[in-house]
């Protein structure tokens, strides 16, 4: 249920290894294309390689690609506090998911899935529940996610860190050098984070204003437009990011006049098994069960690798899909992802002394540089050292040592 990045994924892979699906979708192939965006979903070698194992990667040739990371720290005057530049090991990309999802649609039922257009709630789940052997709710931060508890040991936010905002753009210069992820934070007041991105009309640039709740850009409670959204977005890029700002070439424009989307989400890690009335277990998938900030640009990541989890689990398992068995296969999954919430969340508070330490040491050290690029692909990749402050200060020695 939800024909999102994971639901989608899920559902094409299944069909690929002989099972009959059915996929519900709030909204028609159509109403996706023609809708506003819905993220930036900058996506990375790994979860890009598994979507290229179900063949549905139909944009690597065609979507822009960038191979490098950056992260830089100033202030509202442009004074650099720290900056990092690293290669990634195999190029990002983001496709705007209203040209994916209507294509992985298609897709689907190419396949011989069943793709029913309906809102759905606890009666159509009761209905699916009856009638299948096992039900997936991939609903992204649609309502009906709330069926899943809160698991608060694995929660540590009750509110949303940040005020969202993001914009798809032209007249926005790419960055001197190699096609890079931009992460620039302004320490108290949010960050800026952009890279190149494919959307309907072709390449452009996307971005995500990240400000801190109650601070100076948090300005969008009376934006209603596109163009005041596109404006304000400007202006606050000109005041807190001045060194951005010298990519705009003129004045900014949007890629479409639904080129804009505004938010806050409250990182949330939920029980991945809710009950229905029936007594019947359905199982919880990716934003459904684990939804992070943004500011990373996880989630749609996060989507792919959660979906390779689970289809791997379905096509292995024999016997009844029980709420044990949902509960060992979100844990294989959990294993991989405690590590991006912890990655996520980091970056939401003010940075611990180790984690500085490390982005520090990526300035003039460019393996570590190359190391926290890669991060992006995978957050477990940096541990434990990123995580831990006594790891932190071993793995810093012995690059000093080795330096
Ligand atoms: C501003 C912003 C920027 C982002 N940038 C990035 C990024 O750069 N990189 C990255 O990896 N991730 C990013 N993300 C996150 C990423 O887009 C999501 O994490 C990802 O799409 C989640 O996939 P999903 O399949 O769980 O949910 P979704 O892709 O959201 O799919 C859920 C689907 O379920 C449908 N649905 C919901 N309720 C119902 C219902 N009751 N009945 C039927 N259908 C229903 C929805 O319409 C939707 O089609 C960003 C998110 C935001 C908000």
């Amino acid at each position: 249920m939800g024909a999102g990045q994971a639901g989608l994924h899920l559902g094409i892979g299944l069909l690929m290894g002989g099972h009959a699906v059915t996929m519900i979708s709030n909204r028609t192939a159509d109403e996706i294309e023609t809708g506003f965006v819905m993220s930036s979903q900058s996506m990375y070698g790994m979860a890009l390689g598994f979507e290229r194992e179900l063949g549905i990667d139909y944009w690597q040739h065609t979507a822009p690609p960038y191979s490098a990371a950056q992260m830089r720290l100033a202030d509202s005057e442009g004074r650099v506090g720290l900056f990092w530049q690293g290669d990634m090991g195999e190029p990002g990309q983001s496709v705007d998911q209203r040209i994916k999802m209507p294509r992985w649609m298609a897709r689907f039922e190419e396949l011989g899935g069943a793709l029913v257009i309906e809102e759905a709630d606890i009666a159509t789940l009761e209905r699916l529940a009856a009638s299948h052997d096992l039900v997936v709710v991939a609903s992204g931060k649609g309502d009906i996610g709330r069926l899943f508890e809160r698991d608060p040991a694995r929660s540590p936010f009750t509110q949303p860190q940040r005020v969202l905002a993001l914009t798809y753009v032209h007249r926005f210069s790419p960055r001197p050098g190699k096609p890079a992820i931009c992460i620039n934070i302004n320490p108290g007041i949010g960050e800026f984070v952009s890279f190149p991105g494919m959307t309907r009309d072709g390449p452009c640039e996307i971005f995500t204003i990240e400000a801190i709740p109650g601070g100076p850009m948090d300005v969008w409670a009376d934006v209603r437009t596109a163009q005041d959204h596109l404006a304000v977005s400007e202006r606050l890029l000109r005041d807190y990011f001045p060194i951005e700002a010298e990519r705009i070439d003129g004045h900014l424009e949007l890629t479409d006049d639904k080129a804009v989307l505004r938010g806050r989400i409250t990182p949330t890690t939920r029980h991945p098994v809710a009950t229905l009335p029936s007594g019947k277990p359905v199982f919880g998938i990716a934003d459904a069960v684990c939804v992070n900030d943004p500011i990373t640009g996880q989630g749609s990541n996060n989507a792919a690798k959660c979906a390779k989890v689970y289809l791997d689990a379905i096509l292995a398992h024999e016997g009844p899909f029980d709420a044990a068995w949902m509960t060992a296969t979100f844990e294989t999954y959990w294993d991989y992802a405690r590590y991006v919430v912890d990655y996520t969340n980091m970056t939401l508070t003010p940075p611990p002394p180790h984690m500085l330490a490390v982005l520090k040491a990526a300035e003039s050290d460019p393996g570590i540089a190359q190391l926290m690029a890669n991060s992006f692909n995978d957050p477990k990749s940096i541990a434990p050292w990123y995580y831990d402050p006594a790891a932190a200060e071993a793995f810093l020695a012995s690059r000093a040592v080795a330096a």
